[in-house]
């Protein structure tokens, strides 16, 4: 041998493929060490014997096929197929077989080079397996995911998420998820996600939140959002789980979550009860000063310095009565100042509209638009939530079925306060109950109870500010109060 043959075959022994020479009959001439490996056969076993050794029956035609092809100087390359190991057992490979040639030019034989792909099958299979597993989990899964890259496009949508939003997959793939939000959350998410890539803060991540979604027909409605990353070599993946609070088996949770905020809303119900209570005790000692003074002048017109006397004492117990009822009235309110402090105002109105819309359904068109300058307000944000709760539900009841249903959030400043404003499609104020909106127990509804108006104003009334209610323009009802603004900058929450 010469010295280009040492180097070929030491090269030969030394590679992870098998390297198999045979003769144009199929016959093994030579067969290198990994080929042993690959196949159980030794060289001395093999060497002689028809190549069929390590064919599937069932795959015989191909050898007959590639012999064919070889004879007339094709090559193959990369060819997949299998082969049959010594004790049985089959080796998925990929071949690359070239025909072998002597000084003139004829083909003499055949080189046949097989890599072992049942490393790389298995893993193959793992992760195809994997994904079949995961993309089964995701159609059958109630909550709907939706994944989107680090420039907010979509880049996956369950079957459920379809379901919830009723657009496909096929219509928000590499779109902005901000197509299933609605004002203003739609125009702001680009800069929260933007924020969160240069500063890391997190206002959603690894929290979850109640936020509004919009579907494709413009609807709005409730939902629990749980945002999760994955990072990856060279990209950054965000997850997004989804839970429609509207509807029905979600319903019933949400509503045993919410009866904790039921029991809040109650403690305020008893307030206003209280307040009307309060109001009319004041009342009487106030009744009884006017008669105790009318009956001191007249007794004292009559010359009765005595009688006088004595209907003046009464008018100065009553006056300390009606001192101590006003008291308790003080310390009823002074109780809701604690609870303030510098809440945003949009973070308030997106989280009471997203509870004040569950089991509301479909076809309400819902918007919210807060200017810049009325974005923190200093408030008990539970209790300001409460007063746009009752006038979001308020206004939804009075749309009740009707076919235009439009309800507008909004928040502007005046001077140094936030107005918020709660505007309806309804049909209007009644005659009946409009002059006297804010009084206890006015209601229209059969159910109703008619506090909820009388609440909200001594909710606002606590806050500085004040609660009016108005015809909206274009038909509807505006209600709309105000709440002190907060003024120094917010540091940021990391
Ligand atoms: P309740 O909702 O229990 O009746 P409220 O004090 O909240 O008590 O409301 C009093 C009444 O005011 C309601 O019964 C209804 O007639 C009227 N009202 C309140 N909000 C609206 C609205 N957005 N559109 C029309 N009427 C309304």
């Amino acid at each position: 041998m010469n010295a280009a043959r040492y180097w070929l075959s030491a090269i030969a022994e030394s590679t992870d493929d098998a390297i198999i020479g045979k003769n144009l009959n199929g016959v093994v001439i030579s067969w290198n060490k990994a080929a042993a490996g690959m196949f159980g056969f030794t060289a001395d076993e093999i060497v002689g014997q028809p190549i069929t050794a390590i064919i599937p029956p069932e795959r015989l035609d191909e050898e007959a096929l590639i012999l064919d092809r070889v004879r007339r100087g094709e090559r193959l390359v990369h060819f997949e197929t299998e082969r049959r190991r010594k004790d049985g057992t089959i080796v998925p490979v990929t071949l690359t077989i070239s025909p072998i040639r002597d000084d003139a030019g004829r083909v003499i034989g055949v080189s046949k080079v097989a890599r072992d792909l049942s490393e790389a099958h298995r893993a193959h299979l793992v992760s195809g397996r994997r994904e079949a597993l995961l993309s089964s989990i995701l159609d059958t899964m109630p909550d709907a995911l939706v994944v989107i890259d680090d420039r907010a496009l979509i880049q996956s949508f369950s079957t459920a998420a379809e379901r919830l939003f009723g657009f496909t997959a096929a219509e928000v793939l590499n779109r902005n998820v901000s197509m299933l939000m609605p004002s203003p959350y739609r125009e702001e998410h680009d800069k929260y996600l933007t924020r969160h890539l240069t500063t890391g803060e997190r206002r959603i991540i690894g929290i979850g939140r109640v936020v509004v979604g919009m579907r494709k027909d413009g609807t709005t409605f409730a939902m629990e959002l749980t945002v999760g990353t994955v990072e990856l070599p060279g990209a950054k993946l965000f997850t997004g789980f989804i839970r429609d609070l509207t509807e029905r088996q979600d319903r019933e949770r949400r509503l045993r979550e919410m009866q904790a905020e039921l029991i809040h809303i109650s403690r305020l119900t008893d307030l206003g009860q209280m307040v009307s209570a309060l109001a009319h005790e004041v009342n009487q000692p106030l009744a009884a000063m006017a008669n105790y003074i009318n009956g001191a002048r007249r007794l004292l017109a009559a010359g009765n310095q005595a009688g006088g006397q004595q209907a003046i004492e009464r008018v100065a117990e009553q006056s300390e009565r009606a001192r101590q009822i006003i008291r308790r009235l003080r310390d009823l309110v002074k109780k809701t100042d604690s609870a303030k402090q510098r809440e945003s105002v949009p973070v308030t109105i997106e989280e009471a509209t997203a509870l004040a819309l569950v089991g509301v359904g479909q076809g309400l068109k819902l918007e919210i638009r807060v200017a810049e300058d009325a974005a923190e307000a200093v408030i008990d944000k539970i209790q300001i939530q409460q007063v746009l709760i009752n006038l979001m539900r308020n206004a939804v009841e009075a749309m009740g079925t009707m076919a235009r249903r439009e309800l507008t959030v909004s928040a502007s400043r005046i001077g140094e306060m936030v107005e918020i404003r709660v505007t309806d499609s309804g049909p209007g104020l009644p005659e009946s109950v409009r002059t006297r909106l804010f009084q206890p127990f006015v209601t229209t509804k059969p159910e109703g109870m008619g506090v909820g108006l009388s609440v909200c104003r001594s909710i606002v009334e606590a806050h500085g500010g004040e609660l009016h209610g108005d015809d909206a323009a274009g038909g509807g009802t505006v209600f709309r109060f105000t709440i002190p603004r907060a003024t120094a900058p917010v540091p940021t929450v990391a």
